[in-house]
């Protein structure tokens, strides 16, 4: 897929921004074509060279871009000369996705399996265990700890869970028989 195609998709801007914050955007929004210095990416974009390696080194990091050196033979210098390689996204997204989705389901496991008690001036929530070593008693405020329902919150991640499922294509009967 064309890198123009890539950054067209809402997902994929929202993955990098994540990435690399605002300031770095401009950088993973613009990838050339081949090879670039950071120099030549901080002219081009107008924007602060720091700004650009900080950037280039993220995207680095998560396997979006690679670099050679070069070393100059009469100054010494070294150039290094990027390469975006965005062609790995899809596939990294949906790792993340997948990450995503089984933190929410140990959540959802986490919540489904603990009775909470709440206090409502602090805005505490504590698990039963708790609660009852503090003889439903706020320990900061003294104020008394009502159960609170959770029923809302596991709706929540359900939904969250179903729809994570459907856009990795995860087939929830297999799932569940897991
Ligand atoms: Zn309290």
């Amino acid at each position: 897929m064309a890198f123009e195609e890539l950054l067209e998709d809402p997902v994929i801007q929202k993955y990098l921004h994540e990435l690399v914050g605002p300031k770095g955007m401009p950088v993973a929004a613009a990838p050339p074509d081949g090879e670039v210095t950071d120099e030549e990416l901080a002219e081009e974009l107008g924007l602060e060279l720091n700004d650009v390696r900080r950037a280039l080194f993220i995207l680095y990091e998560n396997d979006l871009a690679s670099y050679r050196r070069l070393r100059d033979e009469d100054s010494g210098w070294l150039t290094y000369l990027w390469t975006f390689e965005y062609n790995k996204i899809p596939e990294q997204l949906e790792e993340e996705m997948h990450r995503l989705l089984d933190g929410i389901e140990q959540r959802r496991e986490y919540e489904l399996a603990n009775e909470f008690y709440l206090c409502e001036v602090c805005g505490v929530r504590f698990e039963f265990g708790e609660a009852m070593e503090f003889g439903f008693e706020c320990p900061d405020c003294g104020s008394s700890l009502d159960a609170m329902e959770n029923t809302r919150l596991i709706d929540a991640m359900e939904a969250r869970i179903d729809e994570l499922r459907g856009e990795l294509n995860v087939d929830n009967t297999e799932l569940e028989a897991q």
